[in-house]
This record gives structure tokens, sequence and C-alpha cells, in this order.
């Protein structure tokens, strides 16, 4: 396993938990600052506006998260309910209920005018409206790589692998699981790393009504700064709020780490615009990379070179509540060459030239 982040440390559990003989490195210590799962808190939910095909994989993913936390007795998840909030006809809003119909889930449709009412730190035009999903919370990165490495008896650490080749003369299987690092060591997907920042808000006036019984994670899609998204208070004086994308692009050697008012200043205005009760002084902020693909979608498949190399690249931004059923994935496709799930969303070969062959991945 190259890679010990959210997506290694999955892999090699369930490859460990199905009895293979698994050694994960990382050129770090993980859980570490360095790459993409750090900073307290992920979303999960299950109203996936991106992609009604991704709801059977959270499905899943929910019950493996849940068997983390029994295996490693930690408390990884909390359910909060999530609110996608925009215009009647924004991606959000019009793609949480295809979800929700195509699969039968709960959810609640809000007028602009109730969400204000309902959750009193969201500012709401009448015009607006929100999706509450209720199956979503918050997942804690840091603890999630913790409990996920655990369950694994060889993770060799400050291990930094130069190729893939080097490991793949070594093992009988190769799963690349570097997030920002991937390009170092893959040249057949397109990936563009990019930089993100989450700061941490104070809260002004009233802590309770950021708690997370009663302030569901949020994502809001606006005209003026984009996708935004919010948490509820985990320390009870402050929330933490990022823009989804809109960063600069960047590599993990290169990346601006100092976070500065170009970067805090939109932040601030999307607070004093949407939310109420929430200052613009800032607590504590981190910088984080997204690892993305061209159309957002993941990319999980064998490499076009040698069958026995399996890549996971599921970040764009939104991979991490994912990761237990990715990790998944990635043993089927070790272990028994392919996967009952379907996956032919992520195949790399979407991308890639006609000379580059297309691996077949289904198994009945
Ligand atoms: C700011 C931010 C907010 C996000 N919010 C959400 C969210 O709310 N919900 C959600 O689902 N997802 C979210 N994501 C996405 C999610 O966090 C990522 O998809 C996920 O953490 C990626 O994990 P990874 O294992 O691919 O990458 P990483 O965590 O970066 O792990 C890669 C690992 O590989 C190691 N490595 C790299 N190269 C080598 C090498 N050559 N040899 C040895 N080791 C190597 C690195 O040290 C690192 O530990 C967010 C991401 C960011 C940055």
């Amino acid at each position: 396993m190259i890679g010990g982040g959210a997506m290694g440390a999955a892999a090699s559990w369930r490859l460990a938990k199905r009895g293979a003989e698994v050694v994960c490195f990382d050129r770090y210590s993980p859980p570490h600052a360095n790459g993409s799962t750090h900073g307290e808190s992920r979303i999960i939910r299950t109203a996936y506006f991106e992609g009604a095909f991704y709801v059977p994989l959270l499905r899943e993913a929910f019950e493996l998260w849940r068997e983390l936390e029994s295996a490693a007795g930690s408390h990884l998840l909390t359910m909060t309910g999530a609110l996608y909030i925009g215009s009647a006809s924004s991606e959000a809003v019009v793609g949480a209920q295809r979800s929700a119909k195509e699969h039968g889930l709960d959810i609640d449709v809000l007028s602009g005018k109730e969400l204000r009412k309902r959750y009193r730190g969201h500012a709401a035009r009448d015009e607006d409206m929100a999706v509450l999903d209720r199956q979503a919370g918050i997942l804690n990165p840091e603890g999630s790589v913790t409990a996920m490495l655990k369950q694994v008896p060889d993770v060799q650490r400050d291990r930094h692998i130069e190729s893939i080749e080097s490991l793949a003369s070594q093992f009988d299987a190769v799963v690349v699981a570097a997030g920002p690092w991937t390009p170092e060591l893959v040249d057949w997907i397109p990936l563009k790393v990019e930089r993100q920042v989450h700061a941490w808000l104070s809260i002004a006036k009233d802590a309770d009504w950021f708690t997370p019984d009663r302030f569901p994670v949020f994502i809001r899609q606006t005209e003026q700064f984009g996708d935004v998204y919010g948490f509820p208070t985990l320390d009870g004086s402050s929330v933490k709020v990022g823009r989804h994308h809109d960063g600069d692009f960047t590599d993990p050697e290169h990346i601006k780490r100092r976070v500065d008012d170009a970067d805090l200043d939109p932040l601030r205005l999307m607070a004093a615009t949407y939310m109420r009760g929430v200052s613009g002084h800032v607590r504590r902020t981190v910088t984080c990379m997204y690892t993305n693909t061209p159309d957002h979608d993941f990319v999980i498949d064998f490499s076009p070179r040698d069958k026995r190399v399996v890549v996971l690249s599921p970040c764009s931004g939104h991979g991490f509540k994912f990761a237990p059923v990715i990790g998944d994935i990635a043993a089927d496709l070790v272990l028994d060459g392919g996967t009952k799930r379907d996956i032919s969303h992520f195949r790399a070969a979407r991308f890639a030239s006609p000379d580059v062959p297309d691996h077949d991945h289904d198994r009945d």
C-alpha cells in the first residue's frame, strides 16, 4: 500500500480483514496534516446531488463506519443531518431531491422562510430553498485514520516509496493511495491538485443555535462565493466553514500553507451574508489539498500497464465519507480481480487516449 491517509488506511484495513498480508507505507506518520485527511471534521451525507449512482456506496459506507467504530472502540461518526441550500433550480437542491426520489431517502424540503425559522444560524431569502437529508453527519478524519491503521499489523511510517515499480517487484499487488502526491507516481490520470482553506469563526451570539443536534452540516450554493459549507460547533465557541473549490492549483511541495486575508475575507463575507450569530473573528485555520479529476468523479481502477496495480484517487473534494467502501472495493480488485459494486463511473479510461487498455472490473 502506498499511502496511509484515508484511502490507504481504509484499503489496508479491508485487505487485512480478509487475511491478506498487507504492508502500508507512508512517507509521513499518519494521521498527519500534510495531505488531505486532517482538520477535525468531514461531512458524510446520503442524498448525493453530485449523482444518484453514489447512493448505494454511501449506504455501505455508513455500515462500514459503524463497523470500524466497534472494531476500534472509537466514536467517529456524529449524526447531524445535512442541509443543501440554494435556489430552487440549484444543482444541490434539484440533485438531492433526485437522489432521494431514486433511492427512497428520508428528506424534507424547506422554503427559505422555514429554513430561517427552524435553523436560526442561517440567513435565508424567501426565494431560497433547502433540502434536509436526515442520513448525514460528521466524521472525524484523524480519528478514522488512527482507527483503521490500528487494524493493520504492518504500518511502515516515514517510508517514502520512490516508484510503483520498486514495490511491484517485491509484492503480489500494489495499491496506490497517495492523495495529492499521486501525480508523482501515476501519469495516466490527468489530476490537478488544488489548495483549500478551512477557518473556524467565533460564534458571536448564541452557541445553542450551532450545536450538532440543532445545526446540521450544510452546503450552500451561492452566486457570489460558489459552493460553501459548514459544520456545527464542536468546541462550543466556533464553527468551521470552507469554500468548495475556487482554490489555486498547486502541489504538495509548493503549497502555500500560510493563510492570509485573501483566503479569509471571502469566508468572513460569506458568513456575514448567509449566516447569523457568527462573527468575522478567526480562531483557527488549516490548509489542505483536493486532488481533482476533470469531472470530479473518482478514479478507482487498475493501472492500464499492470493489473496487479490498483489506483485510488477518490478525492475531488468529496472522497472521505466513502473511504471504507472504497477500501473494500480495493480489496475486491486486489484479491478477486474485480468487484460486484458498480464502479463503472470511476474508470481511468474515461480520460485516457484510445490506446490505453480498459480493464474489466465485474465479478458476479
Ligand atoms: C479541505 C478539505 C475538505 C474536505 N471535506 C470533505 C468532506 O466534508 N467530506 C468528504 O467526504 N470529503 C472531504 N474532503 C476530501 C477527503 O478529505 C479526501 O478525499 C481524502 O481525505 C483523501 O484521502 P487520501 O488517502 O486519498 O489522501 P491523503 O490523506 O493525502 O493520503 C495520502 C497519503 O499518501 C502518503 N504518500 C504519498 N506519496 C507517498 C509515497 N511516495 N510513499 C509513501 N507514502 C506516500 C502521504 O503521506 C499521505 O499520508 C475534503 C478534503 C479537503 C482537503
